[in-house]
């Protein structure tokens, strides 16, 4: 029920967690090094930060450290088993709580719900996501268009979610493939097609005709919102008008 940033270098440790926690209703995302935790930190501030302490290009406590210079996020550590040192230091520069590896999803979650509670953000923190006429509600999992509810299959909120959370910018399907169907290491690329056929069915576009889902050949896909009747220069696609 909250936007968890996972920085984590350890892929198998990463998945897993963000698989769990995206079964437990969060929003899930992650970054395999310190530096690239910090900036989506900042760029796409989350409820939540996760934050491994051995990282491989910046030692998690500087991170937390730089972290803790621009945001009060609440961030729990994650530590090696029995390094209490560590934990007591990582308390002391500002994480509101840790876990020691190995811990348990039922574990996590309890001490994220914790966090959260005591932070006083979480689930009325999240504002929907608002792109055009379409309204996502990422703790709620309702997605909305044009003032009608749509019925959305857990995958195809998840897909467009993660886009939501990226508007504007491409997104890779190796990219997809791992964040949102947590396969880092295969899954095939007609998967994500396949989806997002079915999404854009229910977004009243199609992959000749999008109005939200911009495919860029060879790259990937982007969510934009479609131009406004006001616009004074519609795009090729069409002035706005359904068809
Ligand atoms: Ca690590």
């Amino acid at each position: 029920m909250a936007n968890v940033l996972v920085v984590e270098d350890d892929l198998r440790i990463r998945t897993a967690v963000a698989r769990a926690l995206g079964d437990r209703g969060h929003a899930v995302g992650s970054a395999p090094t310190g530096m690239a935790g910090l900036a989506q930190a900042v760029e796409q501030p989350p409820d939540l930060v996760l934050l491994d302490l051995g990282l491989p290009d910046v030692d998690g406590l500087e991170v937390l450290r730089m972290l803790r210079a621009v945001s009060q996020v609440p961030v729990i550590v994650v530590t090696a088993r029995d390094d209490d040192v560590s934990a007591v230091r990582a308390l002391d520069a500002g994480a509101d709580d840790y876990v020691a590896k190995p811990f348990s999803a039922e574990q996590l979650d309890a001490r994220i719900r914790a966090v959260l509670r005591r932070s006083g953000t979480g689930r009325a923190a999240v504002e929907p996501i608002v792109v055009g006429g379409l309204v996502i509600d990422i703790p709620a999992r309702t997605t909305a268009l044009d003032g009608q509810e749509l019925s959305l299959a857990p995958k195809e909120f998840d897909l467009l979610a993660y886009l939501a959370g990226r508007v504007g910018t491409v997104v890779t399907k190796r990219e997809l493939l791992t964040e949102v169907w947590h396969l880092p290491y295969g899954g095939a690329d007609k998967t994500v097609d396949v989806h997002l056929s079915w999404l854009r069915r229910k977004l009243g576009e199609s992959a000749d005709r999008p109005r939200f889902l911009h495919t860029v050949r060879g790259v990937g896909v982007k969510l934009v919102g479609p131009p406004s009747s006001s616009d004074p220069s519609p795009s090729e696609a069409g002035t706005g008008a359904p068809d």
